[in-house]
């Protein structure tokens, strides 16, 4: 019985409540294990636009529903071959293992498209949801802290060119 109580207590320790992902320390487990072992692996950081409006003009339940949307849509399109977190706030990233920068990408871009192409519902209003993305491949030749940034710089590239777009 303690056994398995302790069991759940380290699984919710790293899963966030709101979106059920993983959280930034659940994947940290995953990324130190892919690095540790050699392998390499590429990470997508997705952030979702002008989120901040969207909570102004629907509200912050609406933000939580289409938060909640957009990790399903991002899990639906990776959970075969990587993990996915909820990095911070409207951030989610996602640890493709042994998948290079390039097909990161295009994996990215089907989730961008889908985001863009779908019609988010909350209350009867239709609400248009688009998220930018920074992409980065680790050949384990830098450091995962090197890596995480350069995803950061792209994602921060992406929203200072208009959004709604993968960078790599
Ligand atoms: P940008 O396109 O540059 O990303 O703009 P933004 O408005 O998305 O970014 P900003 O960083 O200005 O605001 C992020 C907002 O996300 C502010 C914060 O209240 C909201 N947020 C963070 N976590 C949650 C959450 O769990 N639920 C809701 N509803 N809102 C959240
Ligand atoms: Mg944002
Ligand atoms: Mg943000």
């Amino acid at each position: 019985e303690l056994n398995k109580e302790n069991e759940i207590l380290k699984i919710e320790s790293n899963t966030d409540p709101l979106t059920k992902l993983h959280n930034r320390r659940g994947i940290e487990n995953y990324i130190k294990y892919y690095y540790d072992t050699q392998k390499n692996f590429s990470v997508i950081l997705c952030d979702i636009d002008d989120f901040k409006n969207i909570n102004d003009k629907y509200g912050h339940k609406c933000g939580d529903v289409i938060l909640k949307e957009v990790a399903r849509i991002i899990k639906s399109n990776t959970y075969k071959s990587g993990y996915v977190c909820r990095w911070g706030g409207e951030e989610i990233l996602t640890l493709l293992p042994e998948i290079d920068g390039h097909k990161a990408k295009e994996i990215a871009e089907k989730i961008r498209l889908e985001i863009n192409n779908r019609q988010f519902t909350y209350k009867n209003e239709i609400i248009h949801v688009t998220i930018t993305t920074g992409i980065a491949f680790n050949n384990n030749k830098t450091s995962v802290d090197a890596t995480i940034e350069k995803a950061d710089a792209n994602l921060y590239k992406g929203k200072s060119s208009g959004k709604n777009i993968v960078v790599y």
